[in-house]
């Protein structure tokens, strides 16, 4: 939606540039993001100015303020990709980084539309885990994503649902080309090639989480709010983050999945009404 982006100065686009964010949600100013905007045309840094800022300001709507104080944003211009964000990265350090490819020859709502942006900076709310808990990590940036895109109206309910059953898909097949305990797939995910059994697994988790929540009337996205205000550490382990997710909600729930989640050697399945509840959820005003 249009109304979400904030309007640049044009008058104002040297190479980088910083935009301090006002914030709704716990402080009233948030992290100061520096976007590296590589050799992009003027027209071009305007564009991806109003990509990066809309991106931050669709995540910030269901997670709160981006944590850490400050955040870099480095786009590298990669100008024959045959998609807008062929290829992104987190690299943690004092300061955290988003590094993103960019075809920046196509047009600004291609970028809204892509969830890459979405994923990268959902990262940044939970911390780096160890290997066998890796599905946490990738599972929390991939169910966020479309969180991200619905709750922004990037989608709709039914596109949501229908990208949530398409990913659950591809895990279950991967799960069956790639058979043992999650967390023993996880640990070794780049030499097994098992992405989607891992991240969807992840993805299945959260989305379990949030269905017993919701029913609790919690939600996923306040808890992580409430934890980006706290707790958030840049390193931690998987059971170590559970227990502070507990502490918060109120449950044992995430301990207890996350201990199941580990061992399971199946692809989780979902109710038509559990993708339901969760969709009528983040598609209410906040
Ligand atoms: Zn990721």
């Amino acid at each position: 939606m249009q109304q979400m982006f904030r309007q640049p100065n044009p008058s104002f686009f040297p190479l980088i540039f910083s935009i301090l964010l006002f914030s709704g949600f716990t402080v009233a100013y948030g992290s100061e993001v520096d976007i590296d905007m590589g050799d992009a045309s003027a027209n071009e840094q305007r564009k991806m100015q109003q990509w990066v800022s809309g991106g931050i300001n669709a995540v910030e709507l269901s997670l709160g303020t981006l944590p850490g104080r400050n955040i870099k944003v480095e786009l590298v211009t990669k100008p024959y990709a045959s998609e807008p964000v062929p290829f992104a990265q987190v690299i943690r350090g004092r300061t955290n980084k988003v590094k993103l490819q960019v075809n920046t020859a196509w047009p600004l709502q291609d970028f809204i539309d892509d969830w890459t942006l979405y994923h990268e900076l959902s990262h940044l709310y939970i911390p780096y885990l160890d290997f066998p808990s890796f599905w946490l990590n990738e599972g929390f940036a991939t169910y966020m994503q479309n969180i991200v895109m619905l709750k922004s109206k990037v989608i709709d309910e039914a596109t949501f649902i229908q990208k949530l059953r398409s990913g659950l898909e591809r895990g279950r097949l991967n799960t069956i080309t790639r058979p043992g305990k999650l967390s023993t797939v996880s640990n070794d995910m780049w030499r097994k090639r098992a992405y989607m059994r891992v991240y969807w697994s992840g993805a299945a988790f959260f989305m379990e989480m949030d269905t017993a929540l919701l029913q609790q009337g919690n939600s996923l996205a306040a808890v992580i709010r409430q934890y980006g205000t706290c707790c958030l550490a840049a390193e931690s382990s998987g059971q170590a983050l559970m227990e502070e997710l507990d502490a918060i909600a109120k449950t044992t729930l995430f301990s207890s999945t996350y201990l199941r989640y580990s061992d399971r050697l199946d692809f989780p399945i979902f109710k038509a009404e559990q993708l339901a509840a969760i969709a009528q959820h983040y598609s209410g005003e906040p």
